[in-house]
């Protein structure tokens, strides 16, 4: 519980920096982003053999500057939407199969280079939710799925997506790889904001934590299995539409009786 306690709190956090300054940063970002690029352009269009020495480390300079403003503004796009997945949702009974179907859709090109897609669906209840912010729940986790598979092996690999319905009778959803795996260290902070074990600029490391927060506020929970060398089994369970006592709408720090 302590440990939810905390997550909450560091989640509701990032939500709050993700509301009042992502604008802040955006905006200048913007324009510094644009000039780098008309600066860079313009160096391009003055190298010759004379200023050669003087305008190419001052190109590869400007290189580097526009890598770091493109993560931020990337950071920056996340934050938005972890913001806005805290404060404008709207919960309503969703098909949790088209939510996963869109979500399969939009990663197609990125999956189809690293592993077999196999979906798996079983007739379930419509569950409580939003349909757009559970699309983005499963594209996050069918992309780490696939980043966490090497290219070019797709005939020795699997994605599976499963939706059944759980003992308790609410809808689960599963993403299973067979990709590198986590050790348990890594488990235990795949769901913490900015942590990442991908090389700078292709990983924010916020998709799980977005992940979290957005299936918490839906009262719901995702929960991960996995063995290195073998692969990964990430579980959303969303409870059915109508069945719940109260709706939240954000993480709520206490949970009270019934669903944890
Ligand atoms: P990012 O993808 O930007 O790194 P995430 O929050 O989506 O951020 O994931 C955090 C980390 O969790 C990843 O860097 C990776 O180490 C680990 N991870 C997530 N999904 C998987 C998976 N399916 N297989 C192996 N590792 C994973
Ligand atoms: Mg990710």
């Amino acid at each position: 519980l302590q440990s939810r306690l905390q997550m909450a709190d560091r989640l509701a956090s990032v939500g709050t920096l993700g509301a009042g300054v992502a604008h802040e940063i955006n905006n200048p970002l913007a324009y510094m982003l644009v000039n780098l690029h008309l600066i860079s352009e313009g160096l391009d269009r003055l190298r010759s053999s004379s200023v050669a020495e003087t305008v190419d480390p001052l190109h590869q300079v400007i290189r580097e500057t526009v890598e770091g403003a493109e993560r931020i503004a990337s950071i920056v796009r996340d934050l938005k939407t972890f913001a806005r997945g805290q404060q404008e949702d709207r919960l309503g009974p969703v098909e949790v199969s088209k939510a996963v179907e869109l979500a399969c859709k939009m990663a197609d090109n990125v999956i189809k280079h690293r592993a077999r897609l196999v979906t798996q669906f079983e007739p379930v209840p419509s569950v409580q939710g939003n349909e757009s912010r559970l699309c983005q729940v499963f594209l996050n986790l069918l992309l780490n799925a696939a980043h966490a598979i090497p290219e070019g092996d797709a005939k020795d690999h699997e994605i599976r997506v499963v939706i059944r319905e759980s003992g308790t009778g609410d809808v689960v959803v599963e993403v299973r790889d067979t990709g590198v795996g986590m050790s348990t260290e890594v488990q235990a902070r795949i769901f913490d904001p900015f942590f990442t074990t991908k090389p700078v600029g292709e990983g924010t490391g916020l998709g799980l934590s977005i992940c979290h927060g957005i299936i918490d506020s839906m009262g719901g929970r995702i929960t991960v299995e996995s063995q290195p060398g073998k692969g990964s089994s990430f579980r959303v369970s969303l409870g059915v539409a109508g069945s719940q006592v109260e709706v939240r709408a954000e993480p709520a720090p206490v949970p009270t009786a019934g669903r944890a």
